[in-house]
């Protein structure tokens, strides 16, 4: 299986990106129940060609150029490899102290390598840390409910409401070129989520928001999230994080920054303007999944006070109890399902393998190859750019001059 997906990758160029498959196409290539006794490895191992290839659509082909990036490497490879084997189900320290241990490590390891704040970071002594989630949409739901926990108690602990009149009246706030995952954590923490208009860059900014949640007060409703995007997923615009955090400060709301593909390039201190404001954000999320050579999934994710979700999600039944509570993180408080892989070996292995210098220049190099055909495209009369390149994503139009109308008619 290793010189199989050895040579699966050298050759991917090879390989047609969309299988030519209609739905339906596997059933009759496999017989209609499970065999009763063991297959040949030799047989499972020629099935991968005739059954499952045919259905492959090759995301790491050089030629894959649909959806957004996601990343892989062979350390990344290898690290799953050895998790899988171990297959521990980390949820608690005790459950496997090296899940719970290694990931407080390198979740500090990646802070660094990104310029966050200390106040994030787990070794900064405070309340912050990082965990490892699956997707940004889990992080983007956890920091919401987190929120939502947190506004419910300050109300509760001040004013006789009861708790399901407060949390009619949430709003939270995205902009209008926010993931689709934003709009869908309110959806199922139900709570209103409303969408800020962005300026003629497709970032949001502090006045707009700040309009927004007037209005909504005058309603009576209460603002208590607010979500800014580095990286938004239509044109890779970037939101002003410290007009968006000052706005969040005074009305109490938590500041969560979802840059999802974005975040990777936060490792080339060149890139860090644009996460000016970061320090006044609550929780910060990116996909090393997406940019980072860290294969699907992982997805980390920073908190400034661990506290509020700890808090949020604190169930605690007798069988998950263990004597040395409190004394390392338990992050089955920290995210929506109990089990969790273990995650941070792929960290591990692709930080120590490429270093700082290999993970920059990896970033690098896409970046300066999205330069490069942003210069084709500015030289070619044909097309337009629509908004300045920031890092790997080009976004272009066709020019719709006369003498093309001309042309196509
Ligand atoms: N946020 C942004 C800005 C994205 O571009 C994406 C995916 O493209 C997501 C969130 C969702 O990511 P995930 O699949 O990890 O939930």
């Amino acid at each position: 299986m290793a010189d199989y997906i050895a040579k699966y990758l050298e050759n991917i160029r090879e390989r047609r990106v969309l299988p030519e498959v209609e739905p339906g196409y596997l059933r009759p290539l496999l017989p209609e129940a499970a065999p009763d006794t063991p297959d040949s490895w030799q047989d499972v191992m020629k099935d991968i060609e005739r059954v499952i290839m045919p259905g492959v659509t090759h995301w790491h082909s050089p030629q894959f150029h649909a959806y957004f990036p996601t990343a892989n490497s062979y350390p990344a490879l290898l690290a799953d490899m050895l998790s899988g084997a171990i297959g521990c189900i980390g949820f608690t320290w005790i459950a496997s102290p090296v899940c719970t241990e290694l990931e407080v490590v390198m979740m500090d390891w990646l802070g660094q390598l990104l310029g966050l704040p200390k106040e994030f970071l787990a070794a900064s002594g405070g309340t912050g840390g990082g965990v490892i989630q699956g997707t940004a949409s889990e992080a983007t739901l956890v920091a919401l409910l987190a929120a939502k926990a947190r506004t419910v108690k300050r109300i509760m602990e001040k004013e006789r409401q009861d708790e399901f009149n407060i949390v009619a009246k949430l709003v939270g706030y995205a902009s209008d070129q926010a993931h689709s995952s934003v709009e869908r954590a309110g959806m199922l923490a139900g709570v209103k989520m409303r969408k800020v208009p962005t300026d003629e860059n497709f970032g949001m900014r502090g006045p707009e928001l700040w309009n927004a949640i007037q209005e909504d007060k005058k309603k009576g409703f209460i603002p208590f999230y607010v979500v800014g995007t580095l990286g938004a997923t239509p044109a890779c615009s970037f939101d002003n994080l410290r007009e968006i955090g000052e706005v969040a400060k005074e009305y109490n709301m938590w500041h969560h920054v979802d840059a999802a593909y974005a975040g990777s390039a936060l490792v080339c201190e060149e890139f860090r303007y644009l996460m000016d404001g970061i320090e006044l954000a609550e929780s910060f999320n990116f996909n090393p999944h997406k940019w980072l050579l860290v294969n699907f999934d992982c997805s980390a994710m920073w908190i400034k006070n661990a506290n509020d979700i700890v808090d949020a999600f604190n169930v605690d039944p007798l069988y998950l109890k263990h004597d040395k509570q409190g004394q390392a993180p338990d992050y089955r408080h920290w995210q929506i399902p109990l089990g969790r892989r273990f995650r941070s070996l792929k960290l591990w292995f692709v930080m120590r393998l490429y270093g700082k210098k290999g993970l920059q220049e990896h970033i690098r190099k896409q970046v300066a190859l999205s330069h490069q055909f942003e210069d084709y495209v500015r030289a070619d009369p044909l097309f337009e750019l629509v908004l300045p390149v920031t890092l790997g994503l080009v976004c272009f139009r066709l020019k719709v001059s006369v003498s093309l109308y001309m042309c196509v008619l």
